[in-house]
């Protein structure tokens, strides 16, 4: 691993709710009358995951790695650009020891898939699942995002 220093990366994600989209979140597809929309599977979970994780290690954010105008990324699932970003760290050097995210979304409940979500983050990223932590909250109807 490079230098003894422990890095941190902020990460930060948000997509559109519309019909006809399937909700994607921690590689969980969650059954909703809503999805988010995207060039991906558009899982803003792993996308604020991947920022943070490109930004501990100063190699810049997700659109600079899998821009959202490249074919081959269409529909693509985040697992698998996550695992891309594992291995583009690595060869700097690093490795992810330890995460902590949030989820705000006013609807469904999340509570229920956390787990899953969780398994999914471990096994691609090959890290003890005791070193993943995803919440989840309300924007308590508050602001356009509450909305
Ligand atoms: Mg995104």
């Amino acid at each position: 691993m490079q230098g003894a220093w422990l890095r941190i990366g902020i990460g930060y994600d948000i997509h559109r709710l519309v019909e006809g989209c399937k909700l994607v979140l921690g590689g969980v597809e969650i059954p909703h009358h809503k999805g988010l929309l995207g060039h991906s599977d558009a899982d803003v979970l792993l996308h604020a995951l991947i920022d943070a994780v490109l930004g501990a290690a100063a190699l810049g954010d997700i659109g600079r790695h899998f821009p959202d105008d490249d074919s081959q990324y269409k529909n693509i699932s985040s697992l698998i650009l996550l695992e891309k970003t594992c291995r583009l760290v690595m060869r700097g050097g690093f490795a992810v020891q330890q995460l902590d995210t949030v989820i705000i979304a006013e609807q469904p409940r999340l509570a229920a898939y956390i787990p899953q979500m969780r398994a999914n983050i471990s096994r691609t990223l090959k890290l003890n699942i005791s070193m993943i932590n995803v919440k989840a909250t309300t924007h308590e109807g508050l602001s356009p995002i509450g909305k």
